[in-house]
């Protein structure tokens, strides 16, 4: 679980997300109807819960798992929520596998700013594959991690497999 709490990235994340005031870029990205989703990397509109790519990912296909209600409590959530994350969850391991055959995954909450978390008032659930060795073979260049894939070649694929699999 070491890359989910690196040290370098979570300065990286704060600065960048201290300078946008208050705006959630989760409610941001589900508000515009505007036909935006590739660029808002929204993958997935549900009736009570979200999928969008991280745009700071740790890997290739890192996404988030969000209630499309703005909170941050946790123990608010409704039985309805909880019910249609945990699917969303399901079927993004499912449509990652696919796409990409990772050889595990990372999923994880961090909740309040002091575990980690980079926005603390927008519940989200990160997934992150693994692949062997993926620790070693991507390099850290100035605090930034490189990603050898784009955001929207990623978003691309993980958008064509998520609508074939229903
Ligand atoms: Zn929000």
């Amino acid at each position: 679980m070491e890359l989910l709490w690196a040290p370098w990235r979570l300065s990286y994340v704060q600065k960048v997300t201290k300078s946008k005031s208050e705006k959630c870029f989760i409610c941001d990205a589900f508000n515009d109807v505007s036909e935006n989703d590739r660029s808002n990397l929204l993958l997935h509109r549900g009736e009570k819960a979200l999928v969008i790519l991280n745009r700071f990912p740790y890997n290739t296909a890192h996404l988030m798992v969000c209630p499309v209600r703005h909170t941050g409590d946790f123990e608010s959530l409704l039985p309805e929520e909880m019910l249609e994350i945990d699917e969303l969850l399901k079927k993004a391991i499912k449509v990652i596998r696919r796409a990409y055959n990772p050889d595990g995954f990372n999923i994880g909450l961090n909740l309040g700013k002091v575990s980690g978390g980079s926005v603390d008032t927008h519940i989200h659930y990160h997934v992150v594959p693994r692949w062997s060795g993926d620790t070693n073979f991507m390099p850290v260049i100035g605090g930034v991690k490189v990603i050898p894939q784009s955001l929207e070649d990623t978003y691309d694929i993980l958008k064509k497999v998520w609508s074939e699999n229903g």
